[in-house]
């Protein structure tokens, strides 16, 4: 503690001393011009001995102070820079005692007093001063020395005051500047202090910024710094550059999720990261956007063939097996893009490359699509229904139409196809292949089978004789558990008999999430709804998951009736009946058009049939009227 206290006087002393080194060297030159005056001047008004003494005792000051004031101006220590003062104070009192002893006079004994002013004005120190000016005062007393006693006594009383005087000059000048030395180290380490807040601020906040702009799964910019660079892109193009918006899209990473754990997803995406990263260098910014959804942008100034390329050469990059947790997992993407314009706004350049991106999924996955003018035009008509999609109210913008299904042998209705119809106030009547897609994809589905769900209830509660009416679910429905439970709600507050409502279900639907899909089936199923699979034959030749499935009908889809001439049509609807009965599924014709159809419907053995032959899809009123009169089937074949 003593030791630190005395290292900080000491660093105190030493930073007085260089404060006063200016002043020491402005004393040393005017020391050294004044010596160098003298000189001359007793060259002019003195001669011989008196010459002799005072001119050499002045030019050794002169010379002295030129090579003190040269010392000074050099990084000189503070002992050095005492010795040096101190000699040359030295020499000025001898220059006075070598005046007196040429010339006395009482009056000149004034210069001790004025010295030692002077010497504790220009002081390095305090140890310095008091020897500089006990010199001045021995000089004085000296001289002093010639007098009486009385004299003496006098001399000696301005000499102690003269003493005084000198010391306490010497304190409080020392005292002031370190004073103010101190004021301005406080500053000094205030500003620094400060400065070095305000660095560690600034470092922070650019931390979190850079925090809130990446994604904390991969690390990769996310969707906000996206759309800082999607900004930047519009800008490029601006100044009639290329610049590209690529959609990524991962394929089955929903699978790798459920067969494998989120964790392991997690390290997938991670591992994906990583090949994006090293595959988008300086021209190329990638973004997780999404779960399984990232993008970049492209300012390569590419033409459309190298930007296909190289989104190519990226697919195939990802598309190479990964070893997650020693297991080999493979996924692959799809890539939509579109080409910045600076015009468009954020939303439309993400409909193209998202439209682009949709049409790469649809045509069979881990491919590029490129958003072109021919896409245009679908495009806008895309967005307008999803646009109308969202803000439509359903359940009074959806209606319902029915379609009969005709039992061969009874010659009855047997079940009645619910189908939507929907007229939108904005955009007016949409085919429900376009609308129920789009719904399906933007995920407002569900509210659409809730409003016909309910619509179909309400029908049924208005024939007299009531008939199953069957409902179709999409992927998304049966994929939902909210969905299923929203309908399983309806029904109970409804208090329709189960085997009242039938639900049509799509080979498709059952391959996204097998396992949740079953598992709704299964419910729907114990509940007492028969459960048709609809459009059978157009999705997987792999027909085993009949077997497990509670499945009580079979619609063969209508395209098979398409080939009618070829004779491998009936022989395959033969045989899809004939597995039908094996499984002891009942099994209707779907797109029954003509006489013609019908008899091969008879022909193949198909239990009931629906199509055009029997009308359009008729409205609920329209439906009562022909439950009323049921039209008679011709007893062909
Ligand atoms: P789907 O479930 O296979 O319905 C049968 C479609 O075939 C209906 O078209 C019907 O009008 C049409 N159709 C019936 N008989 C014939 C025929 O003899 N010849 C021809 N060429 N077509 C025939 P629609 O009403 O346009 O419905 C198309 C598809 O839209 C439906 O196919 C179904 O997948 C979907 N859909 C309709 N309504 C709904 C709904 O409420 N919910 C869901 N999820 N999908 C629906
Ligand atoms: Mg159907
Ligand atoms: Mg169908």
């Amino acid at each position: 503690m003593e030791q630190q206290s005395q290292d900080s006087l000491r660093t105190k002393d030493a930073t007085i001393a260089l404060a006063y080194k200016p002043i020491i060297r402005g004393y040393f030159a005017v020391a050294a011009a004044y010596y160098g005056i003298m000189t001359l001047t007793h060259f002019w008004l003195l001669e011989g001995s008196s010459l002799a003494l005072l001119a050499s005792v002045s030019s050794i000051a002169f010379i002295a102070a030129l090579i003190a004031y040269h010392l000074v101006g050099r990084d000189i220590h503070i002992a050095q820079l005492e010795i040096l003062t101190n000699t040359i104070n030295l020499l000025v009192v001898a220059n006075v005692l070598a005046a007196l002893h040429v010339e006395f006079s009482q009056l000149k004994l004034v210069y001790f007093i004025m010295m030692a002013m002077i010497f504790a004005f220009a002081s390095v120190s305090m140890r310095q001063a008091m020897i500089s000016i006990g010199i001045a005062l021995v000089g004085l007393f000296s001289q002093a020395i010639r007098y009486d006693a009385q004299s003496q006594i006098m001399h000696g009383f301005v000499g102690f005051a003269a003493a005084i005087s000198a010391v306490a000059i010497a304190y409080f000048l020392r005292r002031a500047i370190g004073l103010a030395i101190a004021d301005r180290q406080q500053a000094d380490h205030a500003r620094a202090y400060a400065e070095t807040r305000l660095a560690e601020a600034l470092e922070l906040s650019e931390k979190m910024r850079l925090q809130s702009m990446s994604d904390s799964l991969t690390g990769l910019p996310n969707r906000r710094a996206y759309y800082d660079k999607l900004t930047e892109g519009k800008l490029e193009a601006a100044k009639s550059r290329t610049v590209w918006l690529i959609l990524l899209d991962l394929d089955g990473f929903k699978a790798v999720n459920d067969n494998y754990g989120h964790l392991m997803g997690d390290e997938l995406l991670k591992s994906v990261a990583d090949r994006l990263r090293s595959h988008c260098t300086k021209d190329a910014h990638v973004s997780r956007i999404g779960g399984d959804e990232f993008s970049i942008i492209y300012f390569g100034d590419a033409h459309e063939i190298s930007v296909e390329n190289w989104c190519s050469s990226l697919l195939d990059r990802l598309a190479k097996t990964y070893l997650i947790e020693d297991r080999l997992i493979r996924i692959s993407g799809s890539i939509g893009c579109c080409r910045i314009s600076s015009e468009d706004p954020d939303s439309t350049l993400m409909q193209k490359a998202d439209f682009a991106l949709l049409h790469a999924k649809k045509s069979g996955k881990n491919r590029v699509v490129l958003f072109e003018g021919r896409h245009a035009e679908k495009a806008a008509e895309h967005f307008m229904i999803e646009k109308a999609l969202r803000a439509a109210d359903f359940d009074r913008e959806i209606e319902l139409v029915f379609q009969p299904q005709y039992h061969i042998d009874r010659q009855e209705v047997v079940c009645v196809e619910t189908l939507a119809r929907w007229n939108s106030p904005s955009i007016g009547k949409i085919g429900p292949e376009q609308f129920i897609r789009i719904a399906e994809e933007t995920g407002l589905i569900a509210n659409i089978t809730l409003s016909v769900f309910k619509k179909a209830i309400a029908a049924l509660d208005g024939f007299d004789d009531p008939v199953p009416l069957s409902v179709n679910l999409s992927a998304n429905d049966l994929n939902s558990n909210r969905t299923i439970d929203d309908l399983i709600a309806c029904l109970d507050e409804s208090n329709v008999r189960p085997e009242l409502i039938e639900f049509e279900i799509t080979e498709t639907a059952m391959m996204t999430d097998a396992g949740r899909a079953t598992a709704n089936l299964r419910r729907l199923s114990k509940r007492g709804h028969s459960i048709a699979l609809d459009d059978f034959g157009t999705g997987f030749s792999n027909f085993s998951y009949l077997r497990t499935l509670p499945i009580d009908k079979l619609k063969v889809d209508r395209s098979f009736l398409e080939n009618k001439a070829d004779p491998m049509t009936e022989r395959i609807l033969h045989s899809l009946v004939g597995m039908a009965r094996t499984l002891e599924v009942h099994c209707l014709l779907e797109g029954i058009e003509s006489e013609l159809d019908m008899l091969m419907a008879k022909r193949v053995g198909a239990q009931s049939v629906q199509g055009y032959l029997f009308g359009m899809p008729l409205s609920a009123d329209e439906m009562r009227a022909l439950r009323r009169n049921p039209p008679l089937l011709k007893q062909t074949g």
